[in-house]
């Protein structure tokens, strides 16, 4: 018998997870019938209310439910992973708590890879009920980053897919501390079936993300897919460079001409201001980069589980 695998990262949702546990098990003649066998694993994110609690209660009625809870919120990214630590699947899928990615769509994904594909990823196709300027920045995030990132950035993509276990052990593999899921993802390659769907509004709770921590979100992204920054900055250093050499060219030939009249100090404020100003975005930009570098030196573990669930877990095998 073939196990399947569904983690769910959970940050604050308590409403939602009884209510994605009947959503996920709708499916289970599609698992009898394939012979398969299922474990989900909520991967509780630190979560101030009763999520764990709540999740508890559900391994009691099933215990093919199983739980990751962290010491603290580590962020989504790191949730994952956990999941896909803990998971021992032959077919292991990622779903939000919040039912945005809609796990009716698990035997379709499945057909695609019993089809030869070893991996079936969701993208949303519209952006209801999303705030407009948020998609209008989301579409140009992906724009830009496609543009300079040699890995591809699906737009619309979402953490949602099922994947083969060699798909899982490539990813496990990728054990960087500032994790762009999305870019993982599709950095280590493999064959990849896209399913298009209408984006699915969240069922209870809010989402947790801000405008300002989509911004950061996005600029994380960036800079661990591109170094097109850096060569940006390098860029503009030589184009002023050349600049400066024009215009000494032209103050000398002036003076040599006209003299030198003590004038142009408007002119020159600007300039100082200008160039110190793209100096100091220089630095910032390059700061940006030693900052990741600085997190990944010091090779801190991605999450920390509490010990009562690792245990708890391990009974269970
Ligand atoms: N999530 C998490 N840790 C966090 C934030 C979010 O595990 O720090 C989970 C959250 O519980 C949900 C999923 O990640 O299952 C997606 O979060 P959300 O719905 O807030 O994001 P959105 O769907 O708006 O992109
Ligand atoms: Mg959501």
């Amino acid at each position: 018998m073939k196990l399947l695998s569904g983690i769910v990262p959970c940050y604050n949702e308590e409403e939602n997870i009884d209510y994605f546990y009947g959503e996920f098990i709708k499916n289970r003649p599609f698992f009898e019938e394939n012979g398969l066998d299922y474990e989900l694993i909520y991967v509780d994110d630190g979560s101030k209310d009763r999520t764990a609690e709540k999740v508890r209660a559900l391994k009691k009625k099933d215990p093919k439910v199983r739980l990751v809870s962290f010491s603290r919120n580590f962020g989504k990214e790191a949730a994952m992973f956990a999941g896909l630590q803990a998971s021992r699947g032959d077919y292991v899928a990622v779903m939000d708590a919040d039912l945005q990615d809609p796990p009716s769509l698990l035997p379709e994904m499945y057909g695609y890879l019993m089809e030869g594909y070893d991996q079936a990823a969701t993208r949303r196709v519209t952006r209801k009920g999303e705030p407009p300027i948020r998609s209008f920045f989301a579409r140009q995030f992906y724009k830009l980053i496609n543009r300079f990132s040699e890995t591809e950035i699906v737009d619309g993509a979402r953490d949602f897919r099922l994947m083969k276990r060699e798909v899982v052990n490539a990813i496990l593999r990728v054990t960087e501390y500032n994790r762009f899921s999305k870019g993982i993802f599709s950095w280590v390659g493999f064959k990849t079936k896209w399913i298009e769907f209408d984006n699915v509004e969240r069922k209870y709770g809010e989402t947790k993300w801000s405008f300002w921590s989509l911004f950061r979100y996005a600029l994380d992204g960036i800079v661990a897919y591109s170094t097109m920054p850096l060569t940006a900055v390098s860029i503009l250093g030589v184009i002023l460079f050349f600049i400066a050499i024009v215009m000494i060219v032209f103050i000398i030939v002036r003076k040599l001409l006209f003299g030198d009249p003590t004038s142009g100090w408007p002119s020159m404020v600007c300039i100082l201001l200008t160039v110190s100003g793209l100096q100091l975005l220089s630095v910032g930009v390059i700061g940006q980069y030693l900052s990741k570098t600085y997190l990944e030196v010091k090779n801190r573990p991605i999450y920390i589980a509490r010990q009562e669930e690792e245990e708890d877990s391990t009974e269970e095998v």
